[in-house]
């Protein structure tokens, strides 16, 4: 996370280096930037690093730690040689950085509320999800739209609303663990095709790419049908639909298929196993 008051157009022009940039390194490095209040320390140079702490010490002889390091002005180390050149004249703008560790569940969870019927959770302690597809926060707000309407749901009925709290949260689960459920594998897939190995696959997968609309293109949002269906959502409607109905599973109906996954040899990620869990 880099933030630099100083400088107001500084995502703008640096987000165009990056867009220019054709080389985002290896795999095993990857560097996202957002606006947000980071020190930033200029002019260190790291000399080593512990990834396990994890920190950096620098030419000075300070130690930085941090919850997680994704890069440093010592971009020159060992652990960052072949950034392409806008990502290394990027971070040298910034002396200090932040790597955030990304956590998933292996498999959903069985249920969001628990025995009681009284305690639920929502947002990313119920489905935590890599962030490819940019839906973490996104998903939260859903959940909360789908509570408030499980929950007004049983104001118009005669039983005081304590009692039905139970089946308000089930309600609540019924109507969002699908999508959360789907949107959460998706960003998976998309992890995939976006960390491929240069080689074929990975050029078989710019083709798909290029090809626009298409449920092929492994691109999520590429796919009007998906891109629809992921932005187009409209809790309260789809809620009522699906209430009235009393079908409780039909509720993740109109979830579009997922999108394909890479050739398997080419995963980076093989031992994810993605395929055997989506598709049995
Ligand atoms: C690098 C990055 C980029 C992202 N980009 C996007 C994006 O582009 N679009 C998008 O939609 N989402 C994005 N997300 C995901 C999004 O930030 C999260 O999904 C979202 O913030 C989750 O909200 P939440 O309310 O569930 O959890 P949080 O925002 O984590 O809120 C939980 C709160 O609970 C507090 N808390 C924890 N434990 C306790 C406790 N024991 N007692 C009291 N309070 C406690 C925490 O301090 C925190 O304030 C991104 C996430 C990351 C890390």
């Amino acid at each position: 996370m880099i933030h630099d008051s100083r400088h107001p157009m500084f995502f703008q022009v640096n987000l165009k280096l990056l867009h220019e940039c054709g080389d985002w390194g290896t795999i095993d490095r990857a560097c996202a930037l957002y606006s947000s209040n980071i020190t930033i320390l200029t002019n260190t140079r790291v000399v080593s690093y512990d990834f396990d702490k994890p920190g950096v010490r620098t030419g000075s002889g300070e130690e930085y730690t941090g919850d997680v390091i994704i890069s440093a002005d010592g971009i020159k180390s060992e652990r960052f040689t072949g950034w392409c050149p806008a990502v290394h004249q990027l971070c040298c703008m910034a002396g200090e950085y932040v790597k955030w560790k990304l956590v998933e569940l292996e498999r959903p969870l069985g249920r969001w509320v628990d025995e009681s019927g009284r305690v639920g959770v929502l947002g990313d302690a119920a489905h935590p999800m890599m962030p490819y597809l940019a839906q973490g926060a996104a998903q939260v707000m859903e959940d909360a739209a789908a509570l408030r309407y499980a929950l007004s749901s049983h104001l118009s009925t005669p039983t005081p609303l304590s009692s039905c709290i139970p089946s308000a949260l089930s309600l609540y689960q019924s109507l969002r663990a699908p999508r959360a459920s789907y949107i959460t594998s998706n960003t998976q897939i998309l992890q995939e095709w976006l960390h491929l190995h240069d080689g074929p696959a990975q050029e078989a997968r710019d083709t798909l790419m290029a090809l626009g609309d298409s449920e092929h293109n492994p691109i999520f949002w590429a796919s009007a049908v998906r891109r629809d269906w992921l932005f187009g959502w409209e809790v309260g409607d789809h809620a009522k639909a699906i209430h009235a109905k009393e079908e409780e599973e039909k509720i993740g109906m109109g979830i579009p298929r997922f999108p394909p996954l890479p050739p398997r040899e080419a995963s980076v990620y093989p031992g994810k196993n993605l395929r055997a869990k989506l598709f049995g």
